[in-house]
């Protein structure tokens, strides 16, 4: 007797359940939030999860929400989504556009849209959780549902840092999915790494200030800072090879107030994006390597600070695991519509922090979102399409159907491969 995949229960039921579940991703649209303050969201989700009765806990790691299903014996798959928004003023013109506003973390009133598509995350997360539990005759194992805050600005650590892992059952695999500009009803997949590393932070030169006409009596952090920036360019061209990537930029440089005066200390902000973990930590000590060295060269009265402002890990597919993934979604949504990526996005996420944390392997996919005919008139083969806009674009509108349906199903067709189904003797 071997188990065999429960796939097509768990999918029937979907088509019955888009109505509702439209109607879900529209209020979510219409009421997004920002990072951390996902407290209406919250809120619907646990409520949804509750009533299709998943064991449900609410405030991990701030805002998240986890529902755990134990159906018996079998494995454990997390299935990850997330729910924050961004401070984008939206300009869709749907009848379901935002205009919530928001306080931002620096106490600024700001206007809130679900510019990154989170909201289309946890429509398809909750239609897979409402199948899962509606069809447990036919399957055998436990199921997470992840609904994490904050993926803006990697909410996923602040779920670890809350017990994660001794609070719930260890997955064996973890899954995620982000709604992309590609075709709606299609999927994009790759084994390896699918998105980039993105570490950014903060750099403060301290010099000593005084006045602009005798510079002999200070030390001049402007100086510094831009000695640094000239520098650190020299990282990615002299220190990464042809065939590797990575992506250094210096996104701000703050420093003094006025032109007669050298002011005390600069600041710089750096964002640094990679793709493997050997070019990473190379590419982070030669930062870190350049900015104590051009400290050093002006005579800095301390050493420079270097603080972290958020990290994502390289989204990295595990190749078993993804194999078993891309070939389930294509027996599910048809081999035409999935579609392997040639190389990493150069975006990130902080999806991977579960699989590393939790020592599980994981798997991690793009959803096509955008309406298949504006790929009738661009250059499929132009890196950035000009008339599609892309997430974080106050014009990012996904179009619910069919990605609604694509997107449940790809998460229930994607656990099934690790869920068991006993077949009667
Ligand atoms: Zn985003
Ligand atoms: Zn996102």
């Amino acid at each position: 007797m071997t188990a065999v995949s429960p796939v097509a229960p768990l999918l029937a039921g979907v088509p019955a359940r888009l109505p509702e579940l439209r109607t879900l991703y529209e209020d979510l649209h219409a009421h997004p939030e920002l990072s951390f303050q996902e407290f209406r969201t919250a809120g619907v989700v646990a409520a949804r999860l509750r009533e299709q009765g998943w064991d449900t806990t609410e405030g991990v790691g701030g805002t998240g929400v986890v529902g755990v299903l134990t159906n018996g014996e079998g494995p454990v798959v997390l299935l990850r989504a997330d729910m924050d928004a961004l401070p984008v003023e939206e300009k869709t013109g749907l009848p379901y556009a935002s205009t919530a506003r928001g306080t931002d973390q620096a106490g600024d009133d700001v206007p809130v849209m679900h510019a990154c598509g989170h909201d289309m995350h946890v429509t398809c997360l909750l239609g897979a959780a409402g199948q899962l539990a509606a069809t447990r005759d036919h399957w055998r194992g436990t199921v997470l549902a992840v609904f994490q805050p904050a993926e803006e600005v990697g909410g996923a650590t602040t779920m670890i840092l809350d017990g994660f892992r001794d609070r719930f059952p260890r997955p064996d695999i973890c899954l995620g999915q982000h709604v992309t500009p590609t075709p709606a009803g299609s999927v994009a997949i790759k084994p390896g790494p699918i998105m980039a590393a993105a570490d950014f932070f903060r750099i403060t030169f301290f010099g000593r200030g005084g006045h602009g006409s005798m510079p002999e009596t200070t030390v001049d952090p402007i100086v510094t800072a831009a000695a640094a920036i000239m520098r650190l360019q020299t990282v990615v061209s002299r220190e990464v090879g042809a065939n590797q990537s990575a992506v250094l930029t210096v996104g701000s440089v703050h420093g003094g107030t006025k032109e007669n005066i050298i002011p005390d200390t600069a600041e710089l902000t750096v964002g640094v994006r990679t793709t493997s973990t050997a070019v990473r930590e190379r590419v982070l000590a030669s930062v870190r390597r350049i900015v104590h060295a051009e400290s050093d060269a002006t005579g800095c009265v301390k050493a420079p600070e270097i603080v972290p402002i958020s990290t994502f890990p390289v989204t990295d597919n595990d190749p078993a695991a993804t194999e078993a993934v891309q070939s389930a979604l294509s027996t599910a949504l048809g081999k035409d519509r999935v579609l392997t990526l040639p190389r990493p996005v150069p975006a990130s996420e902080d999806f991977s922090t579960f699989g590393t944390e939790l020592d599980a392997p994981s798997v991690y996919w793009c959803l096509g979102g955008t309406d298949p005919g504006l790929f009738a008139s661009v250059d499929m083969t132009s890196a950035s399409p000009p008339d599609v806009p892309s997430n974080h674009s106050p014009h990012f509108a996904p179009v619910p159907e069919p990605t609604i349906e694509s997107g449940t199903t790809a998460l229930l067709a994607a656990a099934a491969v690790w869920l068991r189904r006993e077949p009667a003797a």
